[in-house]
């Protein structure tokens, strides 16, 4: 490596903490500022599925996936806690046309009319499922062995990072205020939690009516979702969405329990167009951009923290 710097890394959500340990593996010296810790972040609140959702565009989309998805399989290979690779079915109506990155998950296969539970279109794949509290927990501890420093901390501007050598801004939803950001937007998702039960199989239905669901079967337990509400910023749960939600998953997937041990609600980081990027701040100083995954930030995490990387080392030589 050519320089070893000093990089401040905002925000401890998977984008932050993948994003700090490439960085301090290329020998960086690297602290963490973030409002919440890791475990009471968005990022920890997803299931969380391996599959694009939410998030543009499309293209670049689609291949931050499919390079993440190459790393969660090793990742799932290692036995790093909480991923593990699952069989996923994905049920839809309308049919639309088939999203390029489902071409190289691994075992694809479209599904028969009789295997489609009256849905127009189905397929069936392996895809990484990424227990977030364990892999988060996980991701922090590698951030401290390799040497990373985190502090609770909310910045209010990027005038207060003077002393390091170049800034990565993994925010989410908080670049809306910290980058005067009109173009970041929540999209309010609810989801429960019931027990782990006999299900087999991940899960995603799209109805016609517009209404959708998911499966996300975990170590001890099931995640149920799901709601996307654009410009809804509450966290406060409704009961009658929690009953929705398990019974237009227990329609599809008769084996999930019918008790909800808890249930949720987080903001996912919505914008039209995910910002990876960079710029100077006006004392020269290189200012990474990463944020506005919408619904898929931990799908993406790895493929964008690798291009944050090379945006910093390129600042840098
Ligand atoms: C219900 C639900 C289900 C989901 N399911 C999935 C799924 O199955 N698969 C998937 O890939 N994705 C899923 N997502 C989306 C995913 O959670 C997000 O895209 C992802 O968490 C974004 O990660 P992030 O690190 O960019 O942001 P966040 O996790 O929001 O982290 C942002 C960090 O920045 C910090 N911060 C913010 N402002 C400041 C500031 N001014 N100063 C300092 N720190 C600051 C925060 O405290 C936090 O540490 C889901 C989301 C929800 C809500």
């Amino acid at each position: 490596m050519a320089v070893r710097a000093r990089i401040l890394v905002l925000g401890a959500g998977v984008s932050g903490l993948s994003s700090a340990v490439l960085l301090l593996e290329r020998g960086h010296a690297v602290t963490l500022w973030a409002r919440e810790d890791p475990l009471h972040t968005t990022s920890a609140v997803a299931a969380a599925l391996w599959y694009p959702f939410e998030a543009g565009p499309p293209e670049r989309v689609a291949a931050w996936a499919a390079r993440s998805y190459v790393r969660f399989l090793e990742l799932a290979r290692c036995g790093v806690p909480g991923v593990v690779i699952e069989a996923l079915l994905d049920l839809r109506s309308p049919a639309i046309d088939p999203p390029t990155w489902v071409r190289g998950l691994e075992g694809f296969v479209p599904l028969a009319q009789e295997q489609r539970a009256g849905f127009e279109q189905g397929w069936s794949a392996r895809v990484p499922v990424i227990e977030t509290p364990l892999y988060l927990a996980w991701l922090a501890e590698r951030v401290r062995t390799l040497g990373g420093a985190f502090e609770r901390r909310t910045l209010e501007s990027f005038a207060e990072t003077r002393g390091f050598d170049a800034l990565v801004n993994c925010t989410g939803l908080g670049a809306r205020e910290l980058c005067d950001d009109r173009q970041c937007y929540p999209i309010r998702g609810q989801i429960v939690r019931v027990p782990r039960g006999p299900v087999a199989r991940a899960l995603v239905f799209h109805h016609a009516n517009g209404s959708f669901g998911y499966v996300v079967p975990r170590a001890r337990d099931c995640v149920l979702g799901g709601t996307a509400e654009r410009d809804n910023a509450s966290l406060e749960l409704d009961e009658p969405t929690s009953r929705a939600i398990l019974a237009r998953c227990r329609a599809l997937e008769p084996l999930l329990p019918e008790t909800i041990v808890s249930a949720a609600a987080g903001l996912r980081p919505g914008r039209d167009a995910i910002r990876l990027e960079r710029e100077r701040l006006p004392d020269g100083r290189a200012l990474v951009h990463d944020y506005g995954h919408g619904g898929c930030g931990v799908t993406l995490s790895w493929a964008c923290a690798e291009d944050v990387l090379a945006l910093v080392t390129e600042a840098l030589n």
